[in-house]
Protein backbone atom coordinates (compact mmCIF):
# COMPACT_ATOMS: atom_id res chain seq x y z
CA UNK A 1 0.00 0.00 0.00
CA UNK A 2 3.03 2.53 1.23
CA UNK A 3 5.13 1.17 -2.25
CA UNK A 4 2.27 1.82 -4.35
CA UNK A 5 1.19 5.18 -2.97
CA UNK A 6 5.01 6.72 -3.23
CA UNK A 7 4.73 4.94 -6.47
CA UNK A 8 1.49 7.16 -7.59
CA UNK A 9 3.19 9.45 -5.90
CA UNK A 10 6.07 10.26 -7.90
CA UNK A 11 4.14 9.15 -11.20
CA UNK A 12 2.13 12.36 -10.48
CA UNK A 13 4.82 14.32 -9.56
CA UNK A 14 6.27 13.39 -13.67
CA UNK A 15 3.23 14.59 -14.85
CA UNK A 16 3.45 17.93 -13.50
CA UNK A 17 6.64 18.44 -13.99
CA UNK A 18 6.59 17.03 -17.67
CA UNK A 19 3.45 18.97 -18.16
CA UNK A 20 3.33 22.86 -17.22
CA UNK A 21 0.18 24.76 -16.58
CA UNK A 22 -2.11 22.14 -17.64
CA UNK A 23 -4.71 22.94 -14.57
CA UNK A 24 -7.33 20.11 -15.95
CA UNK A 25 -5.09 17.69 -17.40
CA UNK A 26 -3.47 17.28 -14.05
CA UNK A 27 -7.46 17.22 -12.40
CA UNK A 28 -8.06 14.27 -14.38
CA UNK A 29 -4.88 12.06 -14.21
CA UNK A 30 -5.04 13.10 -10.09
CA UNK A 31 -8.25 11.24 -10.06
CA UNK A 32 -6.98 8.28 -12.34
CA UNK A 33 -3.60 7.40 -10.20
CA UNK A 34 -5.64 8.12 -6.91
CA UNK A 35 -8.15 5.01 -7.83
CA UNK A 36 -5.03 2.93 -9.22
CA UNK A 37 -3.48 2.60 -5.47
CA UNK A 38 -5.16 -0.69 -5.22
CA UNK A 39 -4.51 -1.83 -8.97
CA UNK A 40 -0.99 -1.55 -8.34
CA UNK A 41 -1.21 -3.78 -4.82
CA UNK A 42 -2.40 -6.27 -6.79
CA UNK A 43 -0.88 -6.29 -9.87
CA UNK A 44 3.05 -4.50 -9.06
CA UNK A 45 3.49 -5.57 -12.71
CA UNK A 46 2.04 -2.82 -13.95
CA UNK A 47 4.47 -0.68 -11.80
CA UNK A 48 7.40 -2.71 -13.25
CA UNK A 49 6.51 -2.20 -16.76
CA UNK A 50 5.65 1.39 -16.43
CA UNK A 51 1.52 0.78 -17.47
CA UNK A 52 0.56 4.08 -15.72
CA UNK A 53 3.22 6.24 -16.85
CA UNK A 54 2.87 4.69 -20.70
CA UNK A 55 -0.89 5.74 -20.47
CA UNK A 56 -0.11 8.95 -18.89
CA UNK A 57 1.82 10.46 -21.65
CA UNK A 58 -0.34 10.77 -25.21
CA UNK A 59 0.58 8.89 -28.22
CA UNK A 60 0.41 11.54 -30.11
CA UNK A 61 -0.45 15.85 -30.14
CA UNK A 62 -0.94 17.79 -33.34
CA UNK A 63 -1.12 21.28 -33.09
CA UNK A 64 -1.78 23.24 -36.13
CA UNK A 65 -2.84 27.08 -37.62
CA UNK A 66 -6.54 27.43 -38.59
CA UNK A 67 -6.98 30.45 -41.02
CA UNK A 68 -9.74 31.87 -42.03
CA UNK A 69 -11.61 35.11 -42.94
CA UNK A 70 -14.81 36.24 -41.48
CA UNK A 71 -17.75 38.24 -43.85
CA UNK A 72 -15.44 41.24 -43.63
CA UNK A 73 -12.96 40.16 -45.24
CA UNK A 74 -10.60 40.30 -42.62
CA UNK A 75 -7.69 37.15 -41.53
CA UNK A 76 -8.43 35.50 -38.35
CA UNK A 77 -5.56 32.93 -36.89
CA UNK A 78 -6.96 30.09 -34.68
CA UNK A 79 -4.99 26.86 -33.25
CA UNK A 80 -6.00 23.61 -33.69
CA UNK A 81 -5.30 20.86 -31.32
CA UNK A 82 -5.56 16.58 -31.89
CA UNK A 83 -4.53 14.87 -29.01
CA UNK A 84 -4.45 11.09 -29.83
CA UNK A 85 -3.72 9.47 -26.39
CA UNK A 86 -4.33 6.12 -26.89
CA UNK A 87 -5.23 3.16 -29.49
CA UNK A 88 -4.74 -0.37 -27.69
CA UNK A 89 -8.05 -0.93 -28.32
CA UNK A 90 -9.00 0.15 -31.19
CA UNK A 91 -8.92 3.91 -33.46
CA UNK A 92 -8.79 6.89 -32.28
CA UNK A 93 -12.07 7.52 -30.80
CA UNK A 94 -13.33 11.48 -29.32
CA UNK A 95 -14.94 14.67 -30.44
CA UNK A 96 -13.80 17.70 -31.39
CA UNK A 97 -14.78 21.23 -28.90
CA UNK A 98 -14.49 24.72 -30.45
CA UNK A 99 -14.55 26.87 -27.53
CA UNK A 100 -12.69 30.09 -26.71
CA UNK A 101 -11.13 28.68 -23.63
CA UNK A 102 -9.85 25.70 -25.48
CA UNK A 103 -6.09 25.21 -24.77
CA UNK A 104 -3.82 22.00 -24.93
CA UNK A 105 -4.43 21.46 -21.18
CA UNK A 106 -8.39 21.25 -22.20
CA UNK A 107 -7.82 19.02 -24.77
CA UNK A 108 -5.32 16.66 -22.96
CA UNK A 109 -8.11 16.09 -19.84
CA UNK A 110 -10.91 15.47 -22.10
CA UNK A 111 -8.64 12.85 -24.21
CA UNK A 112 -7.37 11.49 -21.27
CA UNK A 113 -10.91 10.91 -20.01
CA UNK A 114 -11.74 9.49 -23.39
CA UNK A 115 -9.10 6.66 -23.10
CA UNK A 116 -11.10 5.10 -19.93
CA UNK A 117 -14.72 6.28 -21.07
CA UNK A 118 -13.89 4.07 -24.53
CA UNK A 119 -12.67 1.10 -22.79
CA UNK A 120 -15.82 1.24 -20.48
CA UNK A 121 -18.17 1.04 -23.20
CA UNK A 122 -16.41 -2.55 -24.13
CA UNK A 123 -16.50 -1.52 -27.69
CA UNK A 124 -13.53 -1.52 -29.79
CA UNK A 125 -12.63 2.23 -29.89
CA UNK A 126 -8.96 3.66 -28.22
CA UNK A 127 -9.11 7.76 -27.06
CA UNK A 128 -8.49 11.35 -28.39
CA UNK A 129 -9.71 14.54 -28.46
CA UNK A 130 -9.37 17.75 -30.28
CA UNK A 131 -10.75 21.45 -31.32
CA UNK A 132 -9.75 24.85 -31.29
CA UNK A 133 -9.81 27.96 -29.78
CA UNK A 134 -12.45 29.48 -32.54
CA UNK A 135 -15.51 30.80 -31.06
CA UNK A 136 -18.23 29.68 -32.93
CA UNK A 137 -20.97 31.88 -30.91
CA UNK A 138 -22.12 35.01 -33.41
CA UNK A 139 -20.92 33.98 -36.29
CA UNK A 140 -22.62 33.89 -39.61
CA UNK A 141 -23.12 29.84 -41.06
CA UNK A 142 -20.50 30.73 -43.74
CA UNK A 143 -17.87 31.75 -41.34
CA UNK A 144 -18.73 28.42 -39.51
CA UNK A 145 -18.27 26.92 -42.79
CA UNK A 146 -14.96 28.61 -44.06
CA UNK A 147 -13.32 27.66 -40.44
CA UNK A 148 -14.68 24.36 -40.45
CA UNK A 149 -13.04 23.55 -43.93
CA UNK A 150 -9.54 25.42 -42.94
CA UNK A 151 -9.61 23.09 -40.25
CA UNK A 152 -10.40 19.83 -41.66
CA UNK A 153 -7.46 20.64 -44.46
CA UNK A 154 -4.59 20.21 -41.94
CA UNK A 155 -6.90 17.43 -39.59
CA UNK A 156 -7.50 15.12 -42.73
CA UNK A 157 -4.12 14.25 -43.08
CA UNK A 158 -3.87 12.83 -39.51
CA UNK A 159 -7.15 10.74 -40.09
CA UNK A 160 -9.24 7.83 -41.21
CA UNK A 161 -12.02 5.12 -40.20
CA UNK A 162 -9.38 2.94 -39.29
CA UNK A 163 -7.12 5.69 -37.45
CA UNK A 164 -8.79 8.28 -35.67
CA UNK A 165 -12.60 9.27 -35.73
CA UNK A 166 -13.61 12.28 -34.32
CA UNK A 167 -17.08 13.54 -33.88
CA UNK A 168 -19.22 16.70 -32.05
CA UNK A 169 -18.62 18.27 -28.54
CA UNK A 170 -19.28 21.73 -26.96
CA UNK A 171 -19.75 24.06 -30.11
CA UNK A 172 -19.21 21.33 -32.74
CA UNK A 173 -22.29 19.57 -33.53
CA UNK A 174 -24.39 18.55 -37.34
CA UNK A 175 -23.71 21.34 -38.82
CA UNK A 176 -20.26 21.93 -38.02
CA UNK A 177 -19.95 17.92 -38.73
CA UNK A 178 -21.21 18.45 -42.12
CA UNK A 179 -18.45 21.29 -42.98
CA UNK A 180 -16.03 19.04 -41.93
CA UNK A 181 -16.96 15.49 -43.72
CA UNK A 182 -17.62 17.91 -46.97
CA UNK A 183 -13.68 18.93 -46.67
CA UNK A 184 -12.55 15.58 -46.01
CA UNK A 185 -14.58 14.11 -48.80
CA UNK A 186 -13.44 16.54 -51.32
CA UNK A 187 -9.52 16.41 -50.09
CA UNK A 188 -9.17 12.64 -49.55
CA UNK A 189 -12.03 11.85 -53.02
CA UNK A 190 -13.42 9.29 -50.30
CA UNK A 191 -17.06 8.64 -49.07
CA UNK A 192 -15.51 7.51 -45.96
CA UNK A 193 -18.73 7.53 -44.07
CA UNK A 194 -16.89 6.37 -41.26
CA UNK A 195 -14.31 8.91 -40.57
CA UNK A 196 -16.44 10.83 -38.80
CA UNK A 197 -19.70 10.46 -36.20
CA UNK A 198 -22.20 12.50 -35.37
CA UNK A 199 -23.12 12.69 -39.19
CA UNK A 200 -26.66 13.75 -40.31
CA UNK A 201 -28.65 11.17 -40.87
CA UNK A 202 -29.08 11.90 -44.45
CA UNK A 203 -25.35 11.17 -45.03
CA UNK A 204 -24.10 8.41 -43.04
CA UNK A 205 -25.64 9.62 -39.34
CA UNK A 206 -27.08 6.90 -37.03
CA UNK A 207 -30.14 7.01 -34.84
CA UNK A 208 -30.19 7.92 -31.73
CA UNK A 209 -26.43 9.79 -31.39
CA UNK A 210 -27.94 12.88 -31.09
CA UNK A 211 -29.97 11.53 -27.88
CA UNK A 212 -27.34 8.97 -26.80
CA UNK A 213 -25.23 11.05 -24.32
CA UNK A 214 -28.41 12.61 -22.79
CA UNK A 215 -30.15 9.47 -22.70
CA UNK A 216 -27.24 7.21 -21.51
CA UNK A 217 -26.56 9.51 -18.52
CA UNK A 218 -30.96 9.78 -17.41
CA UNK A 219 -29.91 5.73 -17.93
CA UNK A 220 -27.27 5.59 -15.90
CA UNK A 221 -29.21 7.59 -12.93
CA UNK A 222 -31.40 4.49 -13.56
CA UNK A 223 -29.19 2.21 -12.96
CA UNK A 224 -27.47 3.87 -9.92
CA UNK A 225 -30.81 4.37 -8.19
CA UNK A 226 -31.95 1.05 -8.98
CA UNK A 227 -28.69 -0.39 -7.07
CA UNK A 228 -30.47 1.38 -4.01
CA UNK A 229 -33.75 0.12 -4.61
CA UNK A 230 -35.48 3.05 -6.01
CA UNK A 231 -36.08 4.65 -9.55
CA UNK A 232 -36.83 8.05 -11.36
CA UNK A 233 -40.03 7.20 -10.98
CA UNK A 234 -41.39 10.96 -9.46
CA UNK A 235 -38.14 12.28 -8.61
CA UNK A 236 -37.21 16.15 -9.66
CA UNK A 237 -34.56 16.36 -12.23
CA UNK A 238 -32.07 19.24 -12.68
CA UNK A 239 -30.02 19.57 -15.54
CA UNK A 240 -27.17 22.16 -16.36
CA UNK A 241 -26.56 23.26 -19.52
CA UNK A 242 -28.89 23.08 -22.90
CA UNK A 243 -26.90 21.71 -25.18
CA UNK A 244 -27.93 18.19 -27.02
CA UNK A 245 -26.98 16.19 -23.36
CA UNK A 246 -29.07 18.48 -21.11
CA UNK A 247 -32.43 18.55 -23.69
CA UNK A 248 -32.08 14.23 -24.02
CA UNK A 249 -31.28 13.63 -20.60
CA UNK A 250 -34.28 15.93 -19.35
CA UNK A 251 -36.41 13.95 -21.91
CA UNK A 252 -35.29 10.26 -21.18
CA UNK A 253 -35.24 11.00 -17.35
CA UNK A 254 -39.30 12.44 -18.33
CA UNK A 255 -40.15 9.42 -20.50
CA UNK A 256 -38.70 7.28 -17.02
CA UNK A 257 -41.57 8.91 -15.12
CA UNK A 258 -39.24 12.40 -13.91
CA UNK A 259 -40.50 15.71 -13.44
CA UNK A 260 -37.25 17.95 -14.84
CA UNK A 261 -37.32 21.39 -13.03
CA UNK A 262 -34.71 23.58 -14.49
CA UNK A 263 -31.49 23.79 -16.89
CA UNK A 264 -29.66 26.74 -17.75
CA UNK A 265 -27.71 28.54 -20.52
CA UNK A 266 -24.30 31.01 -20.18
CA UNK A 267 -26.80 33.82 -19.08
CA UNK A 268 -29.24 31.98 -16.70
CA UNK A 269 -31.58 29.45 -16.00
CA UNK A 270 -35.33 28.81 -15.95
CA UNK A 271 -37.04 27.24 -13.33
CA UNK A 272 -40.65 25.40 -14.16
CA UNK A 273 -41.98 23.54 -11.39
CA UNK A 274 -44.79 21.64 -13.82
CA UNK A 275 -41.68 20.10 -15.86
CA UNK A 276 -40.00 21.44 -18.89
CA UNK A 277 -41.89 21.64 -21.94
CA UNK A 278 -39.18 20.02 -24.37
CA UNK A 279 -40.86 21.11 -27.63
CA UNK A 280 -40.61 24.41 -26.63
CA UNK A 281 -36.97 24.08 -25.51
CA UNK A 282 -36.28 22.37 -28.18
CA UNK A 283 -37.49 24.90 -30.93
CA UNK A 284 -35.50 27.80 -28.86
CA UNK A 285 -32.31 25.88 -28.40
CA UNK A 286 -32.09 23.57 -31.72
CA UNK A 287 -34.12 25.37 -34.00
CA UNK A 288 -33.60 28.89 -33.46
CA UNK A 289 -30.40 29.16 -31.57
CA UNK A 290 -31.61 31.28 -29.00
CA UNK A 291 -31.41 31.94 -25.05
CA UNK A 292 -33.58 30.79 -22.55
CA UNK A 293 -35.04 33.90 -21.80
CA UNK A 294 -37.13 33.23 -25.42
CA UNK A 295 -37.98 29.83 -23.43
CA UNK A 296 -39.81 31.59 -20.36
CA UNK A 297 -41.22 34.44 -22.59
CA UNK A 298 -43.37 31.49 -24.02
CA UNK A 299 -44.01 29.14 -21.31
CA UNK A 300 -46.36 31.19 -18.86
CA UNK A 301 -45.34 29.61 -15.84
CA UNK A 302 -41.59 29.14 -16.62
CA UNK A 303 -39.54 31.99 -14.61
CA UNK A 304 -36.25 32.70 -15.82
CA UNK A 305 -33.37 34.03 -13.43
CA UNK A 306 -30.26 36.26 -15.03
CA UNK A 307 -26.90 35.17 -13.90
CA UNK A 308 -27.19 32.41 -10.36
CA UNK A 309 -26.63 28.64 -10.37
CA UNK A 310 -29.11 26.77 -11.50
CA UNK A 311 -27.47 24.51 -8.74
CA UNK A 312 -29.99 26.48 -6.47
CA UNK A 313 -32.84 24.84 -7.27
CA UNK A 314 -33.57 22.07 -5.05
CA UNK A 315 -34.04 18.28 -6.82
CA UNK A 316 -33.69 14.47 -5.97
CA UNK A 317 -31.52 14.02 -9.10
CA UNK A 318 -28.49 16.31 -10.33
CA UNK A 319 -27.48 15.84 -13.94
CA UNK A 320 -24.69 18.66 -15.01
CA UNK A 321 -24.23 18.73 -18.47
CA UNK A 322 -22.85 22.10 -19.24
CA UNK A 323 -18.82 22.31 -18.95
CA UNK A 324 -16.03 21.09 -16.57
CA UNK A 325 -15.60 22.31 -12.73
CA UNK A 326 -19.19 23.88 -12.59
CA UNK A 327 -19.92 22.29 -9.41
CA UNK A 328 -17.36 23.01 -6.30
CA UNK A 329 -17.28 22.34 -3.00
CA UNK A 330 -19.46 24.40 -1.78
CA UNK A 331 -22.27 23.36 -4.38
CA UNK A 332 -22.11 20.21 -3.68
CA UNK A 333 -22.66 20.47 -0.09
CA UNK A 334 -25.52 22.70 -0.92
CA UNK A 335 -27.46 19.71 -3.24
CA UNK A 336 -26.66 17.16 -0.61
CA UNK A 337 -28.10 19.47 2.13
CA UNK A 338 -31.20 20.10 -0.48
CA UNK A 339 -32.10 16.46 -0.33
CA UNK A 340 -29.98 15.32 -3.52
CA UNK A 341 -29.73 11.79 -3.67
CA UNK A 342 -27.84 11.34 -7.02
CA UNK A 343 -25.49 12.38 -9.61
CA UNK A 344 -25.00 11.12 -13.12
CA UNK A 345 -22.44 13.46 -15.25
CA UNK A 346 -23.60 14.14 -18.30
CA UNK A 347 -20.85 16.44 -19.07
CA UNK A 348 -16.74 15.62 -18.72
CA UNK A 349 -15.52 16.42 -15.30
CA UNK A 350 -18.13 18.94 -14.04
CA UNK A 351 -17.54 18.56 -10.65
CA UNK A 352 -14.35 20.05 -8.71
CA UNK A 353 -12.15 17.18 -6.76
CA UNK A 354 -13.55 19.04 -3.25
CA UNK A 355 -17.10 18.52 -4.62
CA UNK A 356 -16.41 14.58 -5.33
CA UNK A 357 -15.00 14.32 -2.21
CA UNK A 358 -18.39 15.73 -0.67
CA UNK A 359 -20.91 13.48 -2.85
CA UNK A 360 -18.64 9.82 -1.64
CA UNK A 361 -18.65 11.31 1.56
CA UNK A 362 -22.38 11.59 1.66
CA UNK A 363 -22.77 8.37 0.07
CA UNK A 364 -25.00 9.23 -2.51
CA UNK A 365 -24.79 8.01 -5.72
CA UNK A 366 -22.40 9.52 -8.10
CA UNK A 367 -21.74 8.60 -11.49
CA UNK A 368 -18.18 10.05 -12.75
CA UNK A 369 -18.97 11.74 -16.66
CA UNK A 370 -16.45 8.80 -17.66
CA UNK A 371 -18.72 6.63 -17.18
CA UNK A 372 -22.30 8.47 -17.09
CA UNK A 373 -21.98 9.87 -20.02
CA UNK A 374 -20.38 6.52 -21.96
CA UNK A 375 -23.65 6.44 -24.40
CA UNK A 376 -22.66 9.40 -26.58
CA UNK A 377 -19.55 7.42 -27.95
CA UNK A 378 -20.83 4.14 -27.76
CA UNK A 379 -23.35 5.07 -29.65
CA UNK A 380 -20.65 6.96 -32.22
CA UNK A 381 -19.19 2.88 -32.45
CA UNK A 382 -22.68 2.02 -33.37
CA UNK A 383 -22.61 4.66 -36.03
CA UNK A 384 -19.12 2.89 -37.40
CA UNK A 385 -20.96 -0.16 -36.87
CA UNK A 386 -23.36 0.47 -39.48
CA UNK A 387 -21.23 2.45 -41.69
CA UNK A 388 -18.43 -0.47 -41.78
CA UNK A 389 -21.89 -3.14 -42.91
CA UNK A 390 -23.74 0.45 -45.30
CA UNK A 391 -26.47 -0.14 -42.71
CA UNK A 392 -28.75 1.56 -40.84
CA UNK A 393 -30.89 0.62 -38.05
CA UNK A 394 -34.16 1.27 -36.38
CA UNK A 395 -34.25 3.82 -33.55
CA UNK A 396 -36.02 1.39 -31.66
CA UNK A 397 -33.21 -1.10 -32.03
CA UNK A 398 -30.12 1.43 -31.69
CA UNK A 399 -32.08 2.70 -28.23
CA UNK A 400 -31.75 -0.78 -27.00
CA UNK A 401 -28.13 -1.51 -27.50
CA UNK A 402 -27.51 2.04 -25.80
CA UNK A 403 -29.83 0.90 -22.58
CA UNK A 404 -27.74 -2.44 -22.70
CA UNK A 405 -24.20 -0.61 -23.33
CA UNK A 406 -24.99 1.98 -19.76
CA UNK A 407 -26.40 -1.41 -17.72
CA UNK A 408 -22.97 -2.85 -18.11
CA UNK A 409 -21.22 -0.28 -17.75
CA UNK A 410 -22.55 0.60 -14.83
CA UNK A 411 -22.62 -2.83 -13.51
CA UNK A 412 -18.74 -2.84 -14.20
CA UNK A 413 -17.99 0.19 -12.10
CA UNK A 414 -20.20 -1.22 -9.24
CA UNK A 415 -18.48 -4.82 -9.06
CA UNK A 416 -14.74 -3.28 -9.99
CA UNK A 417 -15.75 -0.78 -6.68
CA UNK A 418 -16.55 -3.97 -4.56
CA UNK A 419 -13.88 -6.05 -5.82
CA UNK A 420 -11.26 -3.26 -5.22
CA UNK A 421 -12.98 -2.74 -1.43
CA UNK A 422 -14.99 1.06 -1.91
CA UNK A 423 -18.12 -0.63 -2.45
CA UNK A 424 -20.45 1.88 -4.11
CA UNK A 425 -17.30 4.39 -5.41
CA UNK A 426 -18.20 4.02 -9.07
CA UNK A 427 -15.04 6.81 -9.28
CA UNK A 428 -13.14 4.34 -8.31
CA UNK A 429 -14.71 1.03 -10.31
CA UNK A 430 -14.84 3.45 -13.55
CA UNK A 431 -10.95 4.43 -13.22
CA UNK A 432 -9.98 0.78 -12.10
CA UNK A 433 -11.92 -0.87 -14.91
CA UNK A 434 -11.31 1.75 -17.46
CA UNK A 435 -7.65 1.04 -16.82
CA UNK A 436 -7.51 -2.47 -16.64
CA UNK A 437 -8.89 -3.11 -20.03
CA UNK A 438 -6.37 -0.67 -21.52
CA UNK A 439 -3.46 -1.96 -19.75
CA UNK A 440 -4.11 -5.65 -20.37
CA UNK A 441 -4.51 -4.94 -24.08
CA UNK A 442 -1.41 -2.46 -23.84
CA UNK A 443 0.66 -5.29 -22.29
CA UNK A 444 -0.17 -8.13 -25.18
CA UNK A 445 0.72 -5.56 -27.59
CA UNK A 446 4.28 -5.63 -26.11
CA UNK A 447 5.94 -2.13 -25.67
CA UNK A 448 4.27 0.58 -27.22
N1 LIG B 1 -17.66 14.29 -27.24
C1 LIG B 1 -18.32 13.11 -26.80
C2 LIG B 1 -17.68 12.61 -25.53
O1 LIG B 1 -17.23 13.39 -24.72
C3 LIG B 1 -18.48 12.08 -27.90
C4 LIG B 1 -17.23 11.57 -28.53
C5 LIG B 1 -17.48 10.65 -29.73
O2 LIG B 1 -18.61 10.33 -30.01
O3 LIG B 1 -16.47 10.28 -30.34
O4 LIG B 1 -17.64 11.44 -25.24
Amino acid sequence: MADSMATIERIYADVLRRNPAEHEFHQAVREVLESLVPVLDRHPEYAEMKMIERICEPERQIIFRVPWTDDRGEVHINRGFRVEFNSALGPYKGGLRFHPSVYLGTIKFLGFEQVFKNALTGMPIGGAKGGSDFDPKGKSDAEIMRFCQSFMTELYRHLGEQTDVPAGDIGVGTRELGYLFGQYKRITNRYESGVLTGKGLSWGGARVRKEATGYGAAFFAQEMLAARGTSLEGKTVVVSGAGNVAIYAAEKCSQLGARVIACSDSNGYVVDERGLNLEVLKQVKEVERGRLTAYAERVPHARHVAGGSVWDVPCDVAIPSATHNEISRDTAISLVKNGCIAVSEGANMPTTPEGIRVFLEAGIAYGPGKAANAGGVATSALEMQQNASRDSWSFEYTERRLEQIMRDVHAACHEAAEEYGSPGNLVLGANVTGFVRVAEAMQALGLI
